[in-house]
């Protein structure tokens, strides 16, 4: 069997089609190439006769999305002489802030909103030494205190303003095409800051680039668009963005004071690249809508249970808005349908246990209650 070789992140598999150079060190933890999972029993349970894939990006090396474009933003701010970078986060981008500057040598300075942090999140960025305050306040205040102070000390803000960010972010996007050969017909993400919808919409549309800028979004790339006349893919999906209806600044048409949900990876008032998701949604000809706390917890646990994919609420909101519009229509039947899966069940164990209807079922350590347990449990 031939040797392969050693898969070393999505910088050095996409060097030609990102910000870099040949001699920019790259700071890499092996993101990127995350599996797209067909799945097999939600359609035929639905009845319906569409292609749904999922995207796990769990399977990244902190456990979400987010170092696709950690790894960038870090990589550029080392590369420009920084020594420290910033980030308000509800969460996953403390823990790749974290683990990317441990990786790198330089400090990590994380705003967490106080109480709203799963447990895995926080272990994570406690473990890889970053320096994590925690602010009596939400996602917004935080991300607002971050753009002020950076003002004021010599620190790197790597949220998703960082552009670095969804230049990482969008290579996904490249993934799956590479893997279906197209693009699928629609894309479907849960949406916070809105970073994550339009770093895919990047990376689509630099695949369909045929060499001019051809939208807006397309302007974006920077001048790296590498299919630069290519024009790999001919058609772009739909972008479908779903957010919690208690946290839906995009389906109330401006911020959302006091946002919340059991999704708190999406617990986001102020959406940060709101005029480029507006975009993204007239150039795709896509749509926003929301989903409740209980219909994201429902597909948390389908996923789960039928198919042996967990991801955390947040990216699970994905697939209970497909469905739901998969069931109205609005995703016709014949569709293929990608949606990713942010990031990973264990990062927040909490939710999972307290939502779980399965009981623990308690005996004594004897063979004839191992097997009645067994018996009557089949
Ligand atoms: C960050 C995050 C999101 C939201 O992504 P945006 O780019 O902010 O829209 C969704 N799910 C998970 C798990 C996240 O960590």
């Amino acid at each position: 069997m031939p040797y392969r070789r050693r898969y070393t992140g999505l910088i050095e598999r996409y060097r030609d089609r990102l910000p870099i150079s040949d001699d920019t060190r790259v700071i890499s933890l092996g993101e990127g190439n995350t599996p797209l999972i067909k799945l097999n029993n939600i359609p035929k349970d639905m009845d319906k006769d569409v292609e749904i894939y999922v995207k796990y990006e769990g399977l990244n090396p902190t456990g979400s999305f987010k170092d696709r474009g950690m790894c960038m933003a870090v990589t550029k701010a080392v590369e420009s002489g920084s020594k420290a970078i910033i980030c308000a986060s509800t969460g996953n981008t403390s823990a790749a802030a974290a683990a990317y500057a441990a990786r790198a040598g330089i400090k990590a300075f994380v705003l967490i909103p106080e109480g709203k942090i799963a447990m895995g999140k926080l272990a994570q960025a406690v473990m890889h030494g970053a320096v994590v305050i925690q602010i009596r306040g939400n996602f917004d205040d935080g991300m607002q205190l971050v753009k002020d102070v950076a003002e004021h000390a010599p620190v790197t803000i790597v949220n998703s303003i960082n552009p670095y960010r969804l230049q990482g972010q969008k290579t996904a996007a490249f993934e799956i095409v590479e893997e279906l050969e197209r693009a699928p017909d629609f894309h479907c993400l849960p949406v916070g800051n809105a970073g994550n919808i339009t770093a895919h919409w990047i990376g689509y549309t630099e695949m369909a680039c045929s060499g001019e800028h051809i939208t807006d979004a397309c302007k974006l790339c920077n001048g790296h668009c590498p299919y630069s006349g290519s024009g790999m893919i001919s058609k772009r999906p739909k972008m479908v963005g779903y957010q919690a209806d208690g946290s839906a600044p995009f389906m109330r048409g401006g911020p959302v004071k006091d946002p919340d949900t059991v999704a708190t990876a999406i617990r986001i008032g102020n959406p940060q690249s709101w005029e480029p998701a507006q975009a993204v949604m007239k150039e795709s000809e896509g749509w926003f809508d929301e989903c409740s706390d209980e219909e994201i917890l429902a597909a948390q646990q389908l996923l789960a249970t039928r198919e042996g994919v967990f991801c955390e609420p947040a990216s699970a909101t994905s697939l209970a808005g497909a469905m739901r519009d998969i069931n109205n229509g609005k995703i016709p039947e014949g569709s293929t349908v990608v949606c990713t899966l942010t990031g990973h069940g264990l990062k927040d164990p909490d939710i999972a246990i307290k939502q779980s209807k399965v009981e623990l079922v308690p005996i004594d350590a004897k063979l004839e209650e191992v097997r009645d347990a067994i018996l009557g449990n089949m």
